[in-house]
């Protein structure tokens, strides 16, 4: 059994999901169930952060790129991710939107500017 709040509407309702039998108590509607499901089976997150930057002419830049993965990934690739994302260094101009890495930790997930810069 886990124990969860569930962050679908500001309710808050918390959660007790048996992952084993796929049930889910003290959700007062539908989405509660399908959140405390994903969150014991299958746990995923937007991964926000910042990369380095440099300017056109490869000087290094005083401000950090903040990027986000596309959608959301598998909890577990979250650290893989961001060890991947520190050794990224990206260089101006960058568009908001812009694939900064494909397949970040191996998610089939773009990792992408959050906004532009340069
Ligand atoms: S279970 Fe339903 S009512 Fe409760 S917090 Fe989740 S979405 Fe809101």
């Amino acid at each position: 059994m886990a124990t969860f709040t569930c962050i679908t509407c500001p309710r808050g309702c918390l959660l007790e999901v048996d992952p084993e039998k796929k049930t889910v108590a003290g959700n007062l509607c539908p989405r509660g169930e399908t959140y405390g499901l994903a969150e014991a089976c299958h746990p995923v997150r937007v991964l926000t952060s910042t990369v380095a930057v440099r300017a056109a002419d490869g000087a290094p830049y005083p401000e950090m790129l903040p990027v986000r993965t596309q959608t959301a990934i598998p909890k577990g690739l979250l650290s893989q991710a961001m060890d991947e994302i520190r050794a990224i260094t990206v260089t101006l101009p960058v568009e908001m939107g812009e694939v900064i890495k494909e397949n970040i930790a191996g998610s089939a997930v773009a990792l992408i500017a959050s906004r532009s810069l340069g």
